[in-house]
């Protein structure tokens, strides 16, 4: 079967674009996770939509994976395909007051992108290290303000290799929420809408957000972020912070102290430590304060 399948993706990819066996640790901003048995990466819309069919068709088990930001992929990687966007979907443009990217596209290249041509409201995400299509997928959001605010429509791939284009209010965004956690298509692009603004401000407003993470996460270690969602009436770090785990380490995984949200590689953890220690800090949480913390990063594949 994988020989047959693999002949036949050459047909649909370029072979050097279908890497095997690809350690999902190169491509996860924790630095750990095994194997993908293929990783992916179609260049255009063309490409992924004929894989996405095919691998519909044959029912194979497929992810699509952006910047890796927001995912703890098993030691024993991922039994399927994953499937990163390439080239064509990096793309940012501007008209006006619109920023249409690619679901492939960094934040921070369309907070540049708002930025240079004097657009505010983008400020927030610059420091994001996501995609717009995992942040279409998540509604990330900091400082008060999220995806939601400033999307005006998102083009999606349907697992039929469609395309089609949902506005705003179809995209059913909520706190780390989206209807595309329900919904097996791919983010190929999305428009925002934003004000315009003075160069100098939106710049200096970047600066200091970014010195704001700087200055309380531990960006000086390979994370995923906040570990776990904000639960309805507390923050997830103080709650950590108050049951006493600041610091609590299992294997090379740590709570950082700077910030106990944040669940942190000290540099030679295992996928396995940084799963058992997410499942410890929830028991010893639940046990404290009566309040079951869920885990905001998406968490795949075998441990
Ligand atoms: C240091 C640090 C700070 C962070 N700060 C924040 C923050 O302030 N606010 C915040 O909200 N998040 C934050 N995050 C988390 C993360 O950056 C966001 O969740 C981001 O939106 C994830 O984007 P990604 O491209 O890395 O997605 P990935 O981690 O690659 O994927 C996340 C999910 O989205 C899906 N996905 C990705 N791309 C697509 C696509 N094109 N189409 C369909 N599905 C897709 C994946 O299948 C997966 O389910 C932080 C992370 C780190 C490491």
């Amino acid at each position: 079967m994988s020989e047959y399948f693999f002949d036949y993706l050459k047909t649909l990819i370029p072979e050097d674009r279908i890497l095997r066996n690809e350690l999902m640790s190169k491509h996860t901003t924790f630095r750990v996770g095994g194997p993908a048995d293929f990783f992916i990466t179609p260049r255009d819309t063309e490409e992924l939509s004929a894989l996405i069919r095919y691998l519909n068709l044959v029912e194979r088990e497929y992810m699509i994976v952006g910047n890796g930001s927001n995912l703890l992929v098993g030691d024993h990687g991922y039994r399927g395909v994953i499937v990163h966007l390439g080239e064509e979907f990096k793309k940012v443009e501007v008209s006006g007051d619109t920023i249409t990217a690619g679901g492939g596209a960094l934040l921070s290249a369309v907070a540049e992108a708002a930025c240079k041509s004097e657009l505010a409201g983008f400020e927030f995400a610059a420091g994001i290290p996501g995609t717009v299509g995992g942040a279409m997928v998540m509604n990330a959001g900091a400082y008060g303000s999220e995806m939601g605010d400033v999307v005006v429509s998102v083009d999606l791939l349907t697992p039929d290799g469609e395309i089609v284009t949902r506005s705003v209010s179809e995209m059913e965004f909520a706190y780390r929420k989206s209807i595309l956690q329900r919904d097996r298509s791919t983010v190929i692009g999305a428009v925002f809408s934003l004000k315009n603004g003075d160069q100098t401000e939106i710049r200096s407003r970047m600066n200091e957000l970014m010195e704001m993470r700087r200055s309380k996460q531990p960006l000086n270690f390979p994370s995923a972020g906040s570990t776990f969602k904000r639960p309805e009436g507390f923050f997830a770090g103080k709650l950590i912070m108050d049951a006493g785990l600041g610091g609590y380490m299992i294997g090379g995984a740590r709570v950082s102290e700077k910030h106990c949200g944040f669940v942190v590689n000290t540099g030679n953890a295992t996928a396995a430590d940084i799963l058992d220690l997410i499942h410890e800090v929830q028991e010893k949480v639940q046990v404290r304060f009566g309040v079951r913390l869920e885990p905001e990063v998406r968490i795949v594949g075998e441990f």
